[in-house]
């Protein structure tokens, strides 16, 4: 099969990027957008936007049936059947801070907090300063050579002094899928909380947080070719139910006077002001296109791209991968060559990938790097964006060594 993708004609940028000479390897970092979306947004706009849970007029109740729809799709996308419910925030960073805050007084001195080697900033240092907050020991579960969170030692440090396990499901510079079902087994059986970073693993392949059996699942819209500025936070009914509120303002209050309030459940009463209300609704529009998509042939082409990419990368001398990554991505450096220069050089040849630290300092320290570069695929892209990005690799690597 010559692995063309049949959605990229969905995606309006993918032509428009290769008019300006770009070829985008970089869909781990942020996507780009099917037309359903743009065209979603573009109706939202043209045709009256307004409030959503306020308004009586008819407007707010359209707005607020598009957005309340999303809410019931997003449940769907992840087969949260009757076990909880979806909290819209701003990105999946605002919903950990969310859960780092709203979780705070559960919290004693020397309790201690789970993550893993492998965590990106924004599930790190919500739980860093919390733990400072709250003089808690932050434990840090060791990788695999391969980049798996070992589960060996996660089952001697998952204790019953842990009361929250805050692992990714899917690498962003690894590459490689975590075994959360049984890392969250390890937690509940010790009565703790369980957070699931699933940024880059609801990307690919549909996933079912009942069966994963975490209280709380966490991915941002725009790395799943929805719009900016709209976050998931799933949680189990039990476990939302122990989140304080943390952000205050309109909608999530129930009755106020000056001096005193009683606020809202969830999920409204953790969406304090006006939401993302075109992006919520575009995510809606995005999750109808992407659940006409044919998973499973998705699923192969990506994995037959990843393929080519990974034999690739480790065919050429001096190439060095992080890890085994496993779908989506992967991440690399060159014996004797700096990342920044080699970035430079792919970046003036139209390629964009990302270099750097990913937003994953610690790691790339344990690592013993000061960065790398990470080629990142999306659905929309195809074979020929690989022999660009191969291309353009052999000519940086001619003029660097
Ligand atoms: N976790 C992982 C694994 C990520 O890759 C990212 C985005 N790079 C985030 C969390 C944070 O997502 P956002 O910047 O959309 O809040």
């Amino acid at each position: 099969m010559p692995l063309i993708s049949p959605w990229r004609a969905d995606f309006p940028a993918l032509d428009a990027l290769q008019r300006q000479g770009q070829t985008y390897l970089d869909s781990a970092a942020t996507a780009q957008k099917p037309q359903a979306l743009i065209d979603a947004l573009a109706h939202y706009y043209a045709n009256g936007a307004a409030n959503v849970h306020r308004a009586q007029h008819l407007p707010g109740a359209m707005a607020t049936q598009a957005f309340e729809d999303t809410r019931h799709k997003a449940g769907e996308w992840l087969n949260t059947g009757s076990s909880g419910q979806i909290v819209f925030t701003h990105g999946a960073t605002s919903a950990f801070n969310l859960l780092a805050y709203g979780l705070e007084h559960l919290f004693r001195a020397g309790d201690e907090v789970v993550i893993s080697a492998l965590e990106h900033h924004a599930n790190l240092l919500p739980w860093q300063q919390l733990a400072k907050r709250r003089e808690l020991k932050l434990v840090v579960l060791p990788l695999t050579a391969e980049g798996v969170i070992d589960l060996d030692a996660a089952a001697s440090l998952i204790t019953s002094r842990t009361r929250l396990l805050a692992v990714s499901q899917l690498s962003n510079v690894l590459g490689t899928w975590q075994p959360i079902a049984q890392l969250v087994a390890l937690a509940r059986v010790q009565g703790a909380l369980t957070v699931v970073d699933g940024a880059q693993g609801v990307v690919h392949g549909r996933h079912d947080v009942q069966a994963l059996g975490c209280d709380f699942y966490v991915f941002s819209s725009h790395k799943l070719y929805g719009p900016d500025g709209v976050g998931v936070l799933f949680g189990r009914h039990q476990a939302l139910a122990q989140l304080q509120h943390w952000q205050f303002g309109g909608e999530m209050v129930l009755q106020t006077d000056y001096h005193q309030a009683s606020f809202r459940p969830a999920p409204l009463g953790f969406e304090a002001g006006t939401p993302p209300v075109a992006g919520v609704i575009g995510l809606g529009a995005t999750l109808d296109y992407l659940n006409d998509v044919n998973q499973a042939a998705a699923a192969e082409h990506e994995a037959g791209l990843h393929e080519l990419l990974r034999a690739g990368l480790m065919l050429r001398e001096g190439v060095q991968l992080l890890g085994e990554p496993q779908v989506a991505l992967a991440s690399f450096v060159v014996e004797g060559v700096h990342n920044a220069d080699l970035a430079h050089l792919l970046t003036e040849q139209g390629i964009a990938v990302r270099a750097g630290h990913h937003c994953a300092i610690p790691l790339i320290s344990t690592l013993g790097l000061s960065g790398a570069v990470r080629v990142s695929l999306g659905m929309y892209n195809d074979a020929e964006d690989l022999e660009r990005f191969f291309n353009a690799l052999d000519q940086a690597l001619e003029v660097l060594r």
